[in-house]
């Protein structure tokens, strides 16, 4: 690390001495702790515990029993994407939208549907980008949002690079376990257990912890487990303009659907619509469409390495300023005048904009 990187670690370090001995080392325990142990520690009731561990396993490759889990749920609560979760009126990409508006007003030209298919690399360091058109922008830094395998060995040539960065850009984990299942229904679906104030929450189907464990143990083998762990929201109930009058959107979040895995995206439809039948007897008979995205899917049509929805498994070994890699944190490569930022870089996934904030600071 640099010296300034150095002050900033010692003074997390002193704050970290000021909560004194016995909290000092409950932080460093929480870390590294297994959410189920965790869990364990403070509740008793088995269906609580499996909602609340949900959280932890939330986006990862691995099932609530792993070192280090409780650490992800305090990364998705410090995110704000923990238990009660927002969307935004319009949908998430109101959000880009507002970001370009603010971002055009002052000065800043956008280009969408316009593809880069390569940093220029003059000599060790990016002078432009070459788009889709041939054209080249030259510039005086570039800035990548994609993720350390794309932006390594899509859009920096790899003998651009020390063998040792290559082999550790190889080396990041991802391997992505999440499939997201969208559905048009023709009207609002009947849950006769839940009211329509339950409905606009996040609906969960995580009755234990050995329920996430065993899902798991399916994706370890490269298989999907026929109890996975579901979330679902309906967003056109917070906000109506996202389907027409009367009709209405779901949105389910599957997991684990291992990209290194034997998945059918038909079957892991059928699959979901039975499981949530148990709980909305008529929601087939409302289904006017359905999109499935596989980890594979996000691969091709994204361009998320291994289909990995947060840029890198969210690990402790893949945090902090060991994320995206060892030795270039702090949004560094190799290559000079070449940064990258978004959710494969501190602090990870989720939408909270902090890399970016990091990155123009
Ligand atoms: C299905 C799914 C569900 C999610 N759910 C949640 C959630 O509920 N809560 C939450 O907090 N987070 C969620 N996330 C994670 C969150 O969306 C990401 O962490 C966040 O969007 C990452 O932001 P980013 O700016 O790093 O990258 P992105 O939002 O992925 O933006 C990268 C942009 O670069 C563009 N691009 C790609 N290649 C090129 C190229 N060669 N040239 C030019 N442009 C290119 C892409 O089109 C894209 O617009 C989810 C992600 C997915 C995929």
């Amino acid at each position: 690390p640099s010296a300034a990187e150095t002050l900033d670690l010692a003074a997390l370090a002193g704050k970290l001495r000021g909560y004194g001995r016995r909290e000092m080392t409950e932080v460093i325990r929480l870390l590294v702790m297994p959410v189920r142990d965790l869990l364990d520690e403070w509740f008793e009731n088995v269906e609580l515990k499996g909602l609340l561990a949900s959280v932890a396993v939330r986006g990862i490759t691995q099932g609530p029993f792993a070192g280090g889990t409780t650490f992800n749920l305090l990364h998705h609560l410090t995110t704000g994407d923990g238990y009660f979760r927002a969307t935004a009126k319009g949908g998430v990409g109101a959000i880009s939208q507002t970001l370009a508006k603010a971002a055009q007003s002052s000065g800043a030209e956008l280009r969408t549907n316009t593809r880069v298919l390569r940093v220029v690399v003059k000599e060790g360091v990016a002078t432009g980008v070459e788009l889709d058109s041939g054209e080249v922008i030259e510039t005086v830094q570039v800035i990548s949002d994609y993720d350390a395998r794309y932006t390594f060995t899509q859009l920096v040539a790899p003998p651009e690079l020390e063998p040792e960065f290559n082999r550790a850009v190889q080396h990041v984990r991802y391997n992505g376990s999440v499939a997201r299942i969208n559905l048009a229904l023709s009207e609002l679906p009947n849950f006769p257990t839940l009211d329509e104030k339950a409905l606009q929450g996040t609906l969960v189907i995580s009755p234990s912890i050995m329920h996430l464990e065993k899902a798991f143990d399916c994706a370890k083998y490269g298989n999907v487990s026929d109890q996975p762990y579901i979330e679902v929201t309906i967003p056109s109930l917070a906000d109506p303009t996202l389907a027409p009058e009367g009709n209405h959107v779901m949105s389910i979040w599957l997991q684990y659907v291992p990209y290194k895995g034997n998945v059918d995206a038909r079957q892991i439809c059928e699959l979901v619509l039975a499981r949530l039948s148990e709980f909305a007897p008529n929601l087939r008979s409302l289904v006017l469409h359905t999109q499935v995205l596989t980890p594979h899917d996000f691969q091709e049509r994204f361009h998320l390495s291994e289909g990995h929805l947060y840029g890198g498994n969210m690990t402790l070994a893949q945090t902090f300023f060991l994320r995206p890699i060892p030795g270039f944190a702090q949004y560094r490569t190799p290559i000079e005048q070449l940064y990258l930022c978004g959710a494969a870089t501190h602090p990870g996934g989720g939408i909270s904009g902090l890399a970016g904030r990091n990155i123009a600071n």
